[in-house]
């Protein structure tokens, strides 16, 4: 089996004096949905309807990269509304019982946060994979950095280094990763044993093996 590289080294960038959240404290409120920002959430969420992925404001993306990026979200739209997605993560378990590593939630409530899309920068659930990205040239003392977001920000920055080496799967599994990030769930920070079991670990192995596969079941 191939080792996946989307995660390797990947950086979230934290603020230095917040917390690590954990599962078993209420979550900060939120800041308010910016101005300005390029996703206009709607208010009417069909839970039923399929899920759209939005790709708002891209920075750094030449037209070949933009491409590229464009059949990602295809094929991470695909995995978001397939019944392999549904099925998978309805049966995922950690450490024996159902459920994700880092969470409390039960697979139903998790995936509910999903097709929910409701991003902690936008103010409503609108069913709608909502990112802004930016693809930029690292500097060497960042080679190895994969890419950064920051917890309330509505950007996921790449490095180009990496992106060039990515096909569609690994991109739509970076940037889903990223997203699980901007609804709500965690992992640890360091590597640890249980890290692969959380929502933005797993589900990223997820999409990455299930936006390889020739075709996919709708819902
Ligand atoms: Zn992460």
């Amino acid at each position: 089996m191939r080792i996946s590289r989307w995660f390797s080294n990947l950086f979230h960038r934290r603020a230095v004096s917040s917390p690590e959240p954990s599962s078993t404290t209420p979550r900060p409120t939120q800041p308010p949905a910016r101005s300005g920002s390029t996703t206009i959430p709607v208010d009417t969420f069909e839970p039923t309807a399929p899920m759209r992925v939005s790709i708002g404001k891209t920075t750094g993306y030449s037209p070949l990269e933009k491409q590229k990026l464009d059949r990602a979200m295809v094929k991470l739209g695909e995995v978001l509304n397939s019944r392999e997605f549904k099925d998978a993560v309805l049966s995922h378990t950690y450490a024996g019982k159902p459920g994700f590593a880092s969470d409390s939630r039960t697979p139903a409530e998790i995936y509910s946060v999903i097709r929910a899309g409701k991003e902690n920068f936008t103010s409503a659930a609108d069913g709608e994979v909502d990112l802004n990205v930016a693809l930029e040239n690292f500097s060497w003392f960042q080679r190895n950095v994969v890419g950064y977001t920051t917890p309330s920000s509505d950007t996921v920055t790449t490095n180009r280094r990496f992106y060039a080496g990515f096909d569609e799967s690994e991109i739509a599994a970076h940037l889903g990763h990223e997203w699980l990030h901007k609804v709500g769930f965690e992992h640890d920070f360091k590597a640890t044993a249980r890290r692969p079991y959380s929502v933005p670990y797993a589900l990223g192995e997820l999409i990455e093996a299930l936006a390889s596969k020739p075709s996919l079941t709708p819902l």
